[in-house]
């Protein structure tokens, strides 16, 4: 690749012990580029004020800096309108607002279906409403390469009363990448509500919601390129407009007196509170980075994640997870015989981060029959000297554990 994208992210510009560092955790959180990191800094210093309340004219111009983010994200995910898109504080407070709008419209009868290789906060907000309801969780099995087993799915949608199936879009484990399109025909044909975690996708894939048919999608700024504290859930007017808010107070509201109190618009309606304003600022400067970046860097991406993964397998004693031909931004490994965290603390030794442990998707580890694994994620910033670097750390403790 020509261009020279690395360099826009300072924090990747750094030495432990004399070893640059290779960042191969990009799934944990993204590097954030110096133009994100200069707009939140200079939302700041020349625009700081609150949202949507004040006469003054630093407040319009806050709220118009706002609101344009508000639109931008409308369209970097073709959103039917800009009323469809709630700012979150990132993907777990996204589909928590979620699965508590959803609580009237679950009965006991009902079933929410999860992807077995969701996240924890793609599980464990759908159990607490599981358990509000008196509705009933069930997995969508995996096959054995770990990819959804779609004839499963069509199964579990025929023989129950599926009110909501909740998937994740990419895999944070395994990379694995589901046909969103398809499985959310399929479960509209049998009536059911279809809640996307896109968490791990929009920073790897263009996202066109409308194209995915789904009905909610929901995904973090800090993964993307911007910053942590700022996330989105979309959702169809008509769906998100039915969802009791999660949280009240001010901005949310129509009219308060204490005879009683009644809702505004959307989306105001499920964004109650002040929000994170300069976070939101830096992810409307993460979607002009992401946008300004030519196919070629996300081509590259990719072959640097298929390298990575290739490289790795041909070294000896190592496991690797998932199915390559579905794959994107991480790759999953375990060297046979020893601890994921011993690994990772080797590589670290030699300034090469990757992510050790279950990754928040325990019931997976559990399908999986391992306690952890090792997780080396990649972004458009990843070199062919990070691969070389991390197979080379990665031989280095092959031998020393031998
Ligand atoms: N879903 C997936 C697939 C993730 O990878 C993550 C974070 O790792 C989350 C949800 C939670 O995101 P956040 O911590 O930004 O809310």
């Amino acid at each position: 690749m020509n261009i020279d994208l690395k360099s826009q992210f300072p924090a990747l510009n750094q030495e432990f012990e004399g070893y640059p560092l290779c960042y191969l955790d990009t799934a944990a959180t993204s590097q954030k580029p110096q133009s994100v990191i200069d707009a939140m800094s200079n939302f700041y210093q020349h625009s700081n004020a609150n949202v949507h309340r004040a006469a003054h004219r630093l407040s319009a111009r806050a709220t118009q800096a706002f609101e344009a983010v508000r639109e931008k994200v409308a369209e970097f995910i073709n959103a039917g309108q800009n009323a469809e898109v709630i700012f979150t504080s990132g993907t777990t407070h996204s589909i928590n607002l979620l699965a508590w709008g959803l609580t009237p419209r679950l009965a006991a009868d009902e079933v929410i279906l999860i992807d077995s290789a969701a996240h924890h906060a793609n599980i464990v907000p759908w159990q607490e409403l599981a358990r509000r309801s008196g509705a009933t969780v069930i997995p969508i099995p995996l096959r054995q390469d770990l990819t959804l087993d779609e004839q499963a799915f069509l199964t579990l949608l025929q023989t129950h009363k599926v009110k909501i199936v909740a998937l994740c879009h990419v895999s944070n484990v395994l990379g694995t990448i589901n046909d969103i399109a398809a499985l959310a025909e399929q479960a509209h044909r049998y009536g059911a509500l279809v809640a996307v975690d896109g968490a791990q996708a929009v920073a790897h894939h263009k996202v066109d919601v409308q194209a995915l048919g789904c009905d909610f999608y929901s995904f973090s700024g800090h993964k993307m390129y911007g910053p942590a504290g700022v996330g989105i859930l979309w959702g169809r007017f008509i769906q998100l407009d039915r969802l009791t808010p999660l949280m009240t107070g001010g901005e949310m509201i129509d009219t308060v007196s204490f005879s009683g109190t009644t809702y505004g618009q959307l989306p105001n309606r499920l964004e109650a509170g002040t929000p994170a304003i300069a976070d939101v600022i830096g992810l409307g400067a993460a979607i002009d980075f992401m946008r300004s970046l030519p196919a070629a860097a996300f081509a590259h991406e990719q072959q640097m994640l298929i390298q990575l993964r290739s490289r790795l397998e041909a070294l000896p004693g190592i496991l690797v997870y998932g199915n390559p031909h579905q794959q994107s931004g991480a790759v999953a490994f375990n060297l046979s015989g020893e601890h994921h965290q011993d690994i990772g603390i080797l590589l670290d030794q030699q300034g090469v981060a990757v992510r050790c442990g279950h990754h928040c998707a325990q019931p997976l580890m559990q399908l999986m029959q391992i306690s952890g694994c090792c997780r080396a994620s990649v972004g458009i910033y990843t070199t062919q000297q990070d691969i070389d670097r991390f197979i080379h750390a990665m031989q280095d403790a092959i031998e020393l554990l031998a």
